[in-house]
């Protein structure tokens, strides 16, 4: 069965697996010449790059195969000038570039600086004018279009995220957030089961009725108003989302049911407490359910929004709890 890979997955595995191939003719260029520091030092970097290309196609892991990529540019190319000299100046090229594609931009450009230093003070003595300013200019502007690119690159990757897991109007994470936190704290829920979470679905009442009488933009301000007063109140470890219109989820970490009712009372008075205009108040109602072993994300929604259910048909601002919960 064939799995999506991630962006980082393909860069490693695309890196290291073209350098690993394209320095395979070398090796055999080098034995038939009978140079056997270069075939040692050429092997050590195919062998390096095979065993980084086996480990990230089979684990998905990339954070260590980052470093040992970018260890192995420099080392290898630094001493294959310090063997061969200015002839092999080529190779700086794809190093550098290597390096941005491996680290994060400012650490690849501190290590380019580095890196470009040691080559210097090795081709100090064979270095004329001309040559100098040629060195410099060709493997200063690389550096420096390839930090642009990647410092760009990744500060739009990073709007990205925020475009793709935030909701716009109240900055809280949104509903694909919410699926991928679950997802992430079942699976740590199910290698340490005595900590069990909880999830409160919170839903304003009659909110429609605010937007009817007061308008849609100060049912906006009024959403707004709602997700500061829950974000000051939870510990840093809660997270709020937004589930859809104004339905709202704290998923609250390392807490029990019991926990959960508790921190749902408070919120919902705190809730009561929001001053809007002098005519208009603000009440919520919240459905709670700790998580059972060997649910889904969604199960365990449907449950909290089946508790919620019942808050709203015994009166709204209340908070009632899953009663199918294991204790
Ligand atoms: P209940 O107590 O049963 O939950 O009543 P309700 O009026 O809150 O529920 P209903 O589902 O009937 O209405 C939800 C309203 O929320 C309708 C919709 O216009 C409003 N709403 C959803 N998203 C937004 C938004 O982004 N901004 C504003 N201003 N209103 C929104
Ligand atoms: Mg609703
Ligand atoms: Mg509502």
């Amino acid at each position: 069965m064939s799995k999506k890979r991630s962006n980082d997955e393909f860069i490693i595995l695309v890196l290291s697996g073209s350098i690993a191939l394209g320095i395979l003719p070398f090796i055999i260029i080098r034995f038939l010449q009978n140079e056997w520091i270069m075939v040692l030092l050429n092997s050590s970097a195919f062998a390096g790059l095979s065993t980084i290309f086996a480990y990230v196609y089979f684990t998905g892991r990339t954070a260590i195969a980052r470093w040992v990529i970018a260890f192995l540019a420099v080392v290898v190319m630094t001493f294959t000038i310090y063997l061969k000299g200015y002839q092999n100046i080529l190779w700086v090229f794809p190093a550098l570039t290597t390096l941005f594609f491996a680290l994060t931009p400012l650490l690849a450009l501190i290590i380019a600086i580095v890196f470009l230093s040691g080559i210097t003070v090795i081709l100090w003595p064979e270095l004329d004018s001309v040559s100098t300013l040629q060195f410099f200019t060709a493997t200063g502007s690389t550096t420096l279009f390839c930090f642009a690119f990647a410092y760009r690159m990744r500060q739009q990757q990073d709007e990205l995220t925020i475009q793709a897991t935030q909701d716009a109007l109240t900055g809280v994470g949104n509903r694909r957030a919410l699926e991928e936190k679950l997802i992430e704290l079942i699976e740590s829920i199910k290698r340490y089961p005595n900590l069990s979470s909880s999830v409160l679905l919170i839903d304003l009442d009659e909110f429609k009725s605010i937007n009817d009488r007061f308008g849609h933009s100060f049912g906006d301000q009024v959403l707004k108003k709602f997700t500061q007063t829950i974000a000051d109140r939870i510990r840093v470890t809660d997270k709020l989302y937004r589930y859809g219109g104004e339905e709202f989820v704290v998923v609250a970490e390392n807490t029990s049911q019991e926990e959960a009712i508790t921190l749902a009372e408070s919120l919902r008075r705190a809730i009561e407490e929001v001053e809007l205009k002098s005519e208009c108040s603000l009440t919520a109602s919240f459905g709670v359910a700790q998580y059972a072993l060997d649910e889904n994300q969604w199960h365990w929604l449907e449950r909290a929004d089946t508790a919620l259910y019942k808050a709203k048909a015994s009166g709204r601002n209340t908070t009632c709890a899953a009663s199918d919960a294991p204790f």
